[in-house]
């Protein structure tokens, strides 16, 4: 069971789906949060953050790697390793995927009910030109599809 929750950032501002692939690691290993507008104020950590797209995400780097010891042996991850294979990280490309992809699908309903194959066609192309923008921000999931 993959586990995904939203979770507002420290200035509050602002929401993330967070994901948690497999559910090893539990959501308070994710200690803050921080997106663009609250990122600038803290001072930066490699020990224990990682940068997406102007957010910053800080573990508990101990509890993380107790339990990615436990479930799959091994206890040197690092932030990045733990960001980039979705042991905690977004739940789709950036934050708000989640959001942008449902109100994709809300936009061409009417088209789905109208004209399906155009409707699969419209949401492939419509979905592909995001991930390209998206990478050419540079987050880190787009640049990896
Ligand atoms: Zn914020």
């Amino acid at each position: 069971m993959c586990l995904h929750q939203k979770r507002p950032c420290e200035c509050g501002r602002n929401e993330a789906y967070v994901f948690h692939r497999d559910s090893i690691l539990p959501e308070e290993v994710l200690v803050h949060l921080y997106c663009p507008e609250c990122a600038g104020s803290v001072p930066w950590d490699a020990r224990t953050m990682v940068r997406d797209g102007g957010w910053i995400l800080e573990y508990d780097m101990e509890a993380a790697r107790f339990y990615l010891g436990r479930r799959l042996g091994r206890v040197d991850y690092s932030p990045e390793e733990i960001f980039d294979e979705d042991y905690c990280s977004w739940y789709g490309l950036t934050p708000e995927d989640l959001e942008t992809s449902r109100r994709l699908h809300e936009e061409l309903e009417p088209l789905k009910r109208r004209d399906i194959k155009e409707y699969i066609l419209q949401i492939t192309r419509r979905r592909q030109e995001q991930v390209q923008a998206l990478k050419h921000q540079g987050w880190r999931k787009a640049a990896r599809t």
